[in-house]
């Protein structure tokens, strides 16, 4: 159905734009926005220590960019976006432009996902731009671990953001990708946290994504052989919250604990049927699934002169309808890695 309200007045009543959704029923109201490909840790699954290739520098939408972009499909009905990356905070100004979206668009819900190393310093802004929640990264408690997966000895640095962000009163999700071999070995530090710290602790399966990310299957570590070795140490309640706020995730509360368990299974429980999700990447593509490389360019019309916001909002709107179903992707894989693009240029 089309809105009756113009959401580009300057365009003049012509122009009526559709809320945005997909051939499958599907209606797309929530945007993850790589703010950039750069990323100061290298984590295993996602880029390797040895991928320098960085989406060079012009490529880059500029924030005024993604600001317009952001405006396009806040008149189309997204309520909800996501900096991500890349690390959001590996990029200057991403405070301003924090402030900046929040100031056009006071009704936007605005998220993070962060790797937190950087985060401390930017806690008092996330407060005052409106932030409520922030996800945070974290294959391992343990200090050895987390170097290995992510290449760099920082896991203080990651615990005092966690820390920080609770005394200011903001929520903490912490993700931690399931990685069998790596990490399975440390379930009980992570139910440790969820049981101690009123904190989500969600596992996502590894996914097989391209690109050199070591992905291999003998790392997979199904969510549900992971609740059941939770099980074991502690009685899990399943605490659903409607979706909106635990996503993907199948969440449980801790019986006597303060957090939450949380399970995000792409591959072995698929959540595709409810994915409101459109992304777009650091070099101003829009892709709708993150296992499909079908992207739509937007960049070369951001920066076409004169080319009014209707002819970018028709682009994302197609995209939208081709929407694809990621899990008959994965089906059809064989095995085998799916997206040629990093996850650091895709936003995860
Ligand atoms: N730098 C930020 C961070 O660390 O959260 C944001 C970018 S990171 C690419 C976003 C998310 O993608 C992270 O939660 C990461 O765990 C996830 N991710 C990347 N590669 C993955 C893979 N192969 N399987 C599962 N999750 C992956």
């Amino acid at each position: 159905m089309a809105t009756s309200i113009n959401p580009f007045p300057s365009l003049g009543n012509s122009v009526t734009l559709s809320p945005l959704h997909d051939a499958h029923g599907r209606n797309v109201r929530y945007l993850r926005l790589s703010v950039t490909d750069r990323c100061n840790l290298h984590c295993l699954y996602c880029r390797s220590v040895e991928q320098r290739d960085f989406i060079p520098h012009e490529n880059i939408l500029r924030y005024e960019e993604m600001a317009r972009v952001v405006r396009i499909v806040h008149g189309m009905g997204v309520r909800k976006v996501r900096l991500t990356g890349g690390e959001p905070f590996a990029r200057k100004g991403c405070d301003d432009f924090l402030a900046m979206l929040h100031k056009r668009h006071d009704d936007l819900d605005l998220r993070l996902t962060t790797n937190a190393t950087l985060l401390e310093p930017h806690i008092p802004l996330l407060r005052r731009v409106g932030v409520s929640v922030v996800n945070i990264s974290l294959d391992s408690f343990d200090r050895a671990t987390f170097a290995r997966v992510t290449g760099h000895d920082l896991l203080p640095a990651v615990l005092a953001a966690v820390d920080g962000l609770l005394k200011a009163g903001l929520r903490v999700k912490i993700n931690a990708v399931a990685l069998r071999g790596v990490n399975d070995g440390q379930l009980d530090d992570f139910v440790h946290a969820a049981r101690t710290l009123p904190v989500d602790v969600r596992f996502i399966e590894f996914m097989p994504m391209g690109s050199g990310t070591r992905w291999d299957e003998r790392h997979f570590w199904p969510a549900d052989q992971i609740r059941a070795g939770a099980e074991r140490l502690v009685r899990l309640l399943p605490d659903d919250d409607g979706g909106d706020t635990s996503g993907p995730a199948r969440m449980f509360r801790i019986v006597g604990g303060k957090g939450r368990l949380g399970f995000i299974s792409p591959l072995s429980n698929h959540f595709c049927a409810t994915c409101n999700r459109l992304r777009l990447t650091s070099d101003g593509n829009v892709r709708t699934c993150l296992f499909a490389d079908k992207e739509y360019a937007l960049r070369g019309m951001l920066r076409t002169p004169g080319l009014d916001d209707s002819h970018i909002a028709r682009t994302i709107s197609r995209a939208c309808r081709l929407k694809p179903v990621g899990a008959e992707l994965l089906a059809a894989r064989q095995g085998a890695a799916v997206a040629a693009k990093h996850m650091v240029g895709i936003g995860g």
